[in-house]
């Protein structure tokens, strides 16, 4: 697939899908003449692990990463808050690509890594109908058709995507789960919890450690330790916030007093917010 913009629809009609045997030839290096031109006019969206580690790889808190980095555009269509590197307003450049390249290589966004495979899953996976890569072909890049043969499997692996995978397992089934399908509109107050609790980590750090948070949910001591300073942690912990919160299921425990007290309480998954 060439020159036509991908949508769910025609990736899962038109592309052929590709097994992690599949080989492909792609070569991506400062001898090219299209190097760095796709890290410009493109969009970007952040997973929450991203987030995670480009704003730890600049050494800033999550809030100061988003407000310098990233959009979040919304429009009425949009169940969920979502995030996109904001490229620069006149040259529309990426904010981190240099003359030698990407200079947060080492912590780039999922999308980067990935490219040029794609991956797509059918609404309704089955046996005969499951996720699968396939190769995305942009006109500007010059890649294609260069360099050794590699499969899906190693390349994959080469990109350090398992990592990836793996912290983005638990924002995956957050967002395909059948909460959205039901059309219902979360209120600005639950967009916001969502937006903190994927995107703005240290925010959702502070509302954990700086309210009534830990007096209202049973947390095991250790976990408490470790949601003060590691940040996988806590967005799983944050990920399951949001499952108790958004979806009202059992993935957070409330203290016994305030299970008795609760009736005359405000509810558990709005307690204690923090600005
Ligand atoms: S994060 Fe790096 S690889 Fe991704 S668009 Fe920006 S400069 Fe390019
Ligand atoms: S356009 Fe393709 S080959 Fe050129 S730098 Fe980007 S990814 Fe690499």
């Amino acid at each position: 697939m060439s020159g036509e913009a991908l949508t769910q629809e025609t990736i899962l009609r038109d592309c052929p899908r590709m097994t992690p045997d599949d080989c492909f030839t792609f070569e991506c290096n400062r001898s090219l003449d299209c190097f760095t031109r796709c890290c410009a006019d493109v969009v970007i969206v952040l997973t929450p692990y991203d987030v995670l580690r480009l704003k730890k790889a600049l050494g800033i808190d999550s809030s100061e990463f988003l407000d310098r980095y990233t959009l979040s555009p919304f429009t009425e269509e949009q169940k969920i808050p979502t995030v996109i590197l904001r490229m620069h307003s006149e040259t529309k450049k990426c904010p981190f690509v240099t003359d030698q390249g990407c200079s947060v290589y080492a912590d780039r966004p999922w999308a980067c890594r990935m490219y040029p495979l794609g991956v797509a899953e059918p609404k309704n996976p089955s046996p005969a109908d499951h996720a699968f890569h396939f190769l995305v072909r942009e006109d500007l890049c010059h890649g294609h058709g260069r360099g050794q043969s590699c499969g899906v499997r190693q390349w994959l692996a080469d990109q350090g995507i398992d990592a990836y995978e793996m912290m983005g397992a638990s924002f995956r089934d957050l967002m395909l789960h059948d909460f959205w399908d039901q059309g219902e509109a979360l209120t600005p107050q639950k967009m916001d919890m969502y937006y903190m609790a994927c995107f703005d980590l240290d925010r959702f750090r502070r509302f954990v450690f700086e309210t009534r948070f830990l007096d209202l949910f049973q947390v095991d001591e250790a976990r408490v330790e470790a949601l003060r300073s590691d940040d996988e942690e806590l967005l799983e912990f944050a990920m399951q916030w949001l499952r108790f919160s958004l979806f009202g299921e059992k993935t957070m425990k409330a203290r016994p007093d305030v299970v008795r007290a609760r009736r005359t309480e405000q509810p558990l998954s709005t307690a204690g917010g923090v600005s």
